[in-house]
């Protein structure tokens, strides 16, 4: 049967004053903020669950929340925040980390935005969009009930792929631009490959980031498990031998491919595990596939069938082998693959690695980001590239959630306008709430005044994020 279009033929599409494509970190704050501002808003997710990679994804270590000092952020992030740690408490005990519990923070977030006013579309994929003038007019979305186009004043990207600034024409860079290290040279970043110092392997454009299948174990001692945490192991740390890891099953399978040397051949070179709210429970971050382009279906279809069989291997890996989960199981494996990066916005102002790691300040500030530069390596040499910011925190300007041509669109998340070095900063979740806010927050603003964003003054979206209860701080020294 083909689908119908809804409504019935003959009534007009549902109109709203802001609509937010996706239901992620970004794409729920942006939301409650719009329609607490007043404005009439829906947001639409494809999934069933709110909250993208920290709830479908099980990425659960919540990052850039307060600056490096520890001076929160304030805003819509620490509300839900301080909710997610009371009711986590509550309904998984003490013991683990409150702030780490994927499915109190897809209810919170739910909640919240319901409570705010917004409509919510879930299970409904954003298909198309249609362009009139400057701007788009309406968005073509499928769901359960079949086809149907939404009307709305003012758009909002929040789909981390940037799926509807590129249904919208805008321009966006898939992964690395050619030579991104260049002006970082004098930046004493001290995990940079010598090869991309010399641009040698950075001449190469697209280059992402590796896509990640989180899974946790429970049943794990995490004060002995911690201990190995973020090392490189080799095989004499672990009382075993190369000929012994070549008898495993899964030797030499994508991610477990045994070299010539010590080192324990693992997807993601170490073993990397946080603590979840659940006391004995750890999130494992340790399944890794690179060159997968995420806005390839064929791509991620197979990674998502590869990522799984790596889960089930790293799983044996850590039980035989990993001090601390000796009597540890499978819990789960995250319903959906996790996708560092795809598509960035090239808007009218892009934030760079440089400014972000000299904690550069901006007059039109929406939001601040705080993490360090981390950019998984795209090349699999099972290294990171990064390090530090110099100070506490930098400015994210207004002019990088401003596409230069559609004038009724704002892009906040995985997918605002920044270079794939300061990417790696932005992605982070505190980080994209926070300009999931100020999007949200501008929306609303401008729906009211009539006016597309791109004219709002910054000041008095400043001045509305202050109000509403966002902190803007000292980008200095951290020691200071
Ligand atoms: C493996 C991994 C590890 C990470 N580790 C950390 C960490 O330790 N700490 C940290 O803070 N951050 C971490 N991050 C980064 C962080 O989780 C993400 O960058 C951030 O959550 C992105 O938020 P977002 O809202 O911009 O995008 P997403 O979370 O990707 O949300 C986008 C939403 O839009 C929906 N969507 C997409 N396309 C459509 C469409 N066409 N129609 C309808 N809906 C659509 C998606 O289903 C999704 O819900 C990690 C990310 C990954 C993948």
């Amino acid at each position: 049967m083909s689908p119908q279009n809804h409504p019935p033929s003959g009534t007009a599409p549902k109109s709203y004053d802001v609509i937010v494509a996706g239901g992620g970190a970004a794409g729920v704050c942006a939301a409650i903020a719009s329609a607490r501002g007043g404005a009439k808003t829906l947001l639409i997710e494809r999934h069933g669950i709110l909250g993208g990679a920290m709830t479908m994804g099980l990425v659960t270590p919540l990052g850039a929340s307060s600056t490096r000092s520890g001076k929160r952020f304030g805003g819509i992030l620490w509300e839900i925040l301080d909710q997610v740690a009371t009711e986590s408490r509550r309904i998984d005990g003490e013991g683990g980390d409150p702030y780490s519990a994927p499915h109190t923070m897809a209810r919170v977030l739910s909640n919240r935005v319901v409570e705010s006013g917004a409509s919510v579309l879930l299970h409904t994929s954003l298909l198309e969009a249609k362009r009139e003038g400057d701007g788009i007019a309406a968005l073509r979305i499928h769901n359960k009930s079949g086809l149907a186009w939404i009307q709305g004043k003012t758009f909002i990207d929040a789909t981390g792929d940037g799926d509807l600034l590129a249904m919208a024409g805008e321009a966006f860079t898939l992964g690395s631009e050619p030579g991104v290290f260049r002006h970082l040279s004098d930046t004493g970043l001290d995990q940079v490959h010598e090869e991309d110092r010399t641009y040698g392997a950075y001449e190469t454009s697209g280059l992402m980031q590796p896509v990640t299948l989180f899974f946790t174990m429970s049943g794990v001692d995490l004060d002995r498990a911690e201990a190995l945490n973020n090392k490189r192991l080799t095989y004499g740390d672990l009382g075993m031998t190369r000929a012994a890891f070549l008898d495993l099953p899964y030797a030499n399978s994508p991610g477990f491919e045994v070299g010539d040397g010590e080192d324990v051949p693992l997807p993601a070179g170490r073993v990397l595990v946080t603590r979840t709210s659940r006391p004995g429970v750890a999130a494992v971050n340790m399944s890794r596939l690179t060159g997968v382009d995420g806005t390839d279906a064929e791509a991620l279809s197979r990674a998502e069938i590869l990522a799984r069989n790596q889960v089930a291997h790293l799983a044996d890996f850590l039980r035989r082998f990993i001090p601390g989960f000796e009597k540890s199981s499978l819990l789960e494996t995250a319903p959906a693959l996790g996708v560092r990066e795809t598509r960035r916005l090239v808007g009218r102002y892009v934030l760079s690695g440089g400014e972000a790691i000299r904690c550069a300040s901006f007059d039109d500030a929406i939001a601040q980001g705080s993490y360090m530069i981390d950019i998984h390596d795209p090349l699999g040499r099972r290294k990171a590239i990064g390090g530090q910011l110099q100070g506490d925190c930098y400015d994210i300007p207004w002019r990088s959630l401003l596409p230069k041509r559609t004038e009724n669109l704002i892009v906040c998340g995985r997918c605002l306008s920044a270079d794939h070095v300061a990417h790696s900063s932005t992605r982070i979740q505190g980080t994209c709430m926070l300009t999931g806010q100020a999007a949200g927050t501008a929306a609303a603003m401008a729906a009211r005044a009539g006016i597309a964003p791109c004219e709002l003054d910054a000041g008095a979206l400043q001045a509305k994020l202050r109000e509403d209860g966002v902190r803007f701080h000292p980008r200095g020294n951290p020691e200071a």
